[in-house]
């Protein structure tokens, strides 16, 4: 049965590659009915960073990245990694200098592996590897020893995680060797690039899932975002549910080149699926649980025609925080000098033309060609706003032509 671990270290706050392992873990877990086990690798007490533990819980349960049975941390687990150690003592693989101990590496042969990326054998010859800490001189195991040990008590078949780590997994089939155990399937994810430079930006890589959050993306597009870091379904399809993943995810279908951290997609793909939860009907609550304190916003829950504005807002949304700036003081604005001109002689050409909602388009189309007034401003007059909704949903949302020109000429008094 497949099992495998999500490890990471509360040394930083969980960020986007963290998030990707996390979910490649759950879903070749969940396609395969295996197991995915949280364990937290808190060893390197000097890295330790307060809030950062907290976060990777926050983070897998807002994205429902749920795991099975209950969280194991290794600091409570030193009597284990003693009692390993014990025995590659007995072995004469180990000795003590400075207080820490180290594990002698073999300085002949190589030490190789087939990666469960594009099966692609990698090799790495002995001598140029050092020895290596096991357990530190504060009587904490380092990394490589508690993860190898832990690895293999837990039954873990697949280790899954980021390419850093592929310099360090020599050391760790050392080890396996050295207690004549089985390896596990070491499986490398291709390292994230920023969209332009290569590397990440600060900002990019720095960016905690939970900020992501504050700037109103779902969880649902994040998902889908963070899912096409690295593997391209099959179907090649690029709009994917969690329950879709699930169904298409494999191992074979991660390939060999570095994604590119692309926002302009994530915007895209948020965009998408707002719409989405829109058409499901469930953007209000999420939009109602954002905003229902925010008076600029919470108008609109109480609004006769809410489910329009939010319908037509989710049209013009990428995030949800755009919803904020699509709906506060709409159609509210004080104009002076030539916007105020412009606006009282809009308001005439309305009053003095025949016309209804169907038509109201139309009648602003005159308007612009008649008095050379571009489209732009028109709907900067009208609506306060440089864009935003739609023309005739506004009006409707406005209370209907009566009252949109009433609103007008208040703009100008
Ligand atoms: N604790 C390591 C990390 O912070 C885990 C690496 C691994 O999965 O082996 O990412």
């Amino acid at each position: 049965m497949v099992k495998v671990r999500f490890a990471p270290s509360p040394t930083g706050i969980i960020h986007i590659g963290g998030i990707r392992t996390a979910l490649y873990n759950f879903l070749f877990a969940r396609h395969s009915s295996g197991e995915f086990v949280l364990r937290i690798e808190d060893t390197d007490r000097k890295r330790i960073v307060s809030e950062a533990e907290d976060s990777i819980f926050e983070s897998l349960s807002w994205l429902g990245l749920n795991y099975d049975g209950k969280v194991e941390r290794q600091s409570q687990r030193l009597e284990i990694y003693k009692k390993h150690l014990q025995i590659l003592k007995e072995k004469d693989l180990v000795y003590e200098k400075d207080k820490a101990f180290y594990f002698k590496m073999p300085k002949e042969g190589e030490t190789s592996w087939v990666d469960g990326i594009n099966n692609k054998k990698i090799v790495f010859k002995n001598e140029n590897q050092e020895d290596f800490v096991l357990i530190k001189s504060d009587s904490y195991p380092t990394y490589n020893f508690a993860n190898v040990v832990d690895d293999h008590l837990m039954k873990i078949t697949h280790v899954i995680r980021g390419m850093e780590f592929i310099s360090s997994t020599p050391k760790h089939i050392q080890l396996y060797n050295a207690f004549n155990w089985d390896l596990p399937v070491f499986v490398h994810l291709p390292v994230i690039l920023g969209a332009e430079k290569g590397k990440l930006s600060k900002r990019e890589g720095a960016k905690s899932i939970l900020n992501y959050r504050e700037d109103g993306y779902l969880k649902e597009g994040l998902l889908n975002f963070v899912a096409l870091l690295g593997w391209t379904p099959k179907k090649d399809k690029e709009i994917l549910s969690i329950s879709e993943m699930l169904k298409l995810f494999n191992l074979e279908d991660i390939n060999n080149a570095n994604p590119k951290l692309d926002e302009k997609k994530l915007n895209w793909l948020n965009g998408v699926w707002i719409r989405k939860l829109a058409e499901e009907k469930k953007l209000e609550e999420l939009l109602f649980y954002k905003y229902q304190k925010d008076e600029k916003v919470s108008w609109v829950f109480k609004n006769p025609h809410k489910d329009l504005i939010i319908q037509s807002a989710a049209s013009r949304m990428r995030t949800l925080n755009d919803f904020e700036n699509l709906v506060s003081n709409l159609g509210k604005a004080k104009f002076q000098g030539d916007d105020k001109k412009i606006t009282s002689d809009l308001i005439s050409f309305l009053e003095s033309e025949k016309w209804e909602e169907e038509n109201f388009i139309e009648v602003l189309r005159k308007f612009n060609k008649e008095r050379g007034v571009d489209f732009k401003k028109i709907y900067f007059l009208l609506s306060g706003k440089k864009e935003g909704l739609p023309l005739p949903n506004l009006l409707k949302i406005l209370g209907g032509k009566a009252a949109f020109l009433k609103n007008l000429k208040d703009n100008i008094k």
